[in-house]
């Protein structure tokens, strides 16, 4: 038997893929290692929510404030209006999405990826079989690398696959404090802007219900993730709560310049590279990557043309190429010292900074707040870059 689509790695992109062309008709293979939690601190928007039909069941906790902290310890709750931001357990997420993958009709196969194997006969894609560890090889007409961050299939496959720049983030899960209190507050989330925490990126509390994820991320080599996260709980009054994993992962930091290998395989998710900048959300662009990877394989197959295969990079970046670019600068311009820190969370107290930025990161869309305040906006955020304003000032 030929598969239509064989997709390697069952996270939430190659999950939303197969589930996809399963749902078009076609014949679908997805192959997953299963063993291991993915390390995510499980913040996802409504739009994700809302574009992917994710169910009550899967929100551990919602999220209504977002708590900026400054590197001098201010801090700015931004309320977040019209909705919440919803936490996943990765453990359970993930598996949901495959088994909807399934139930729509693609066939799973667990095991690890090894390699392709072509000939004029046609392509394979061969595994290694979890349970009976022998070598397992299925025919395809296309295959979808989705096998994640540091992926096996863009390295062997797309120019540039095996040279994405990647933060590395660590966190630990804790069990969460009883009650509320200023310092934590299950439906707060907490982002530390403090080089002693991370000197490029950024640490974070986020509540999951009964437990917690406490970490953050960096791509300066030699940094103790460790010590950080260790003073993040300190100073977040976490130290004593009980750790229930330590775990770290890499987070790509810019999309590959092509996704597929202009012959019958296109990436998609942290395999292609697509993690927004400055916020390192990755699980909604994942799943809108997924899509339009499984749409431009599926004209692919309709047509015959690989060139559709292409089309999934342009799409995504039609649809989010400008929140990418915004967000890019914003890291750029914020992340590179306490000083240009503390500016950030002064920006943050202006309430049209808050809707913009909560706005593109709820719905996914740049929207115009009241007359002028983009302009006004503009100007603020160049006299802070100037040091024509205090951050205190504001
Ligand atoms: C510490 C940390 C915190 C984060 N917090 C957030 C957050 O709060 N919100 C957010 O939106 N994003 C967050 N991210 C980013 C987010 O986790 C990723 O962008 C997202 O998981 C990417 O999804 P994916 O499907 O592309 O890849 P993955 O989720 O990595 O899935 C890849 C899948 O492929 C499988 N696989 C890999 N190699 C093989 C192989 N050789 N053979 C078979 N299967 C294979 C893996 O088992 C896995 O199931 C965080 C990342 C980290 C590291």
């Amino acid at each position: 038997m030929t598969y239509d689509v064989v997709v390697v790695g069952g996270g939430p992109s190659g999950a939303t893929a197969a589930e996809d062309l399963a749902r078009a008709g076609k014949k679908v293979a997805l192959i997953d290692r299963a063993g291991r939690i993915k390390p995510c601190g499980g913040a996802i928007p409504p739009r994700l929510i809302a574009d992917f039909d994710i169910p009550e069941s899967q929100i551990v906790a919602k999220i209504n404030t977002a708590r900026m902290v400054s590197p001098t310890a201010r801090h700015v709750d931004i309320p977040i209006e019209n909705g919440f931001v919803g936490m996943v357990d990765r453990e359970f997420f993930d598996e949901f999405l495959r088994d909807r993958a399934a139930k729509a009709g693609a066939d799973r196969h667990t095991g690890t990826f090894l390699r392709i194997d072509r000939s004029e006969k046609g392509t394979w894609v061969v595994y290694r079989d979890k349970t009976s560890r022998e070598e397992v090889a299925i025919r395809t007409k296309l295959i979808i690398g989705a096998d994640g961050a540091r992926s096996d299939v863009a390295r062997a496959e797309v120019p540039g696959g095996s040279t994405i720049p990647y933060v590395i983030a660590y966190h630990e899960i804790i069990k969460a404090p009883e009650g509320v209190s200023d310092k934590y507050d299950p439906t707060r989330c907490d982002v530390i802007y403090d080089g002693v925490v991370s000197p490029d990126f950024y640490g974070w509390v986020f509540p999951h219900g009964k437990s917690a994820s406490v970490g953050m991320g960096t791509g300066v080599d030699g940094t103790d993730l460790k010590a950080a996260t260790k003073l993040l709980r300190d100073s977040a009054g976490l130290s004593e709560c009980e750790t229930i994993r330590k775990e770290g992962a890499p987070i790509p930091l810019k999309p590959l310049d092509k996704w597929d290998n202009g012959r019958d395989l296109v990436l998609a998710g942290d395999a292609a590279g697509v993690v927004a900048p400055s916020s390192g959300e990755g699980i909604y662009y994942a799943m809108a990557g997924g899509r339009v990877a499984g749409e431009a394989a599926l004209e692919c197959l309709r047509t015959g043309q690989v060139k559709a295969l292409a089309k999934a990079r342009k799409r995504f970046l039609k649809e989010h190429g400008t929140v990418f670019r915004v967000l890019g600068a914003m890291q750029d311009a914020y992340y590179r010292s306490d000083e240009r820190r503390e500016r950030f969370v002064s920006l943050c107290h202006d309430v049209d900074v808050q809707r913009l930025t909560f706005e593109a990161y709820m719905n996914k869309k740049l929207v115009r707040a009241r007359p002028m305040a983009h302009l006004k906006i503009g100007v603020k955020n160049l006299a802070h870059l100037s040091g024509l304003i205090s951050p205190v000032r504001v």
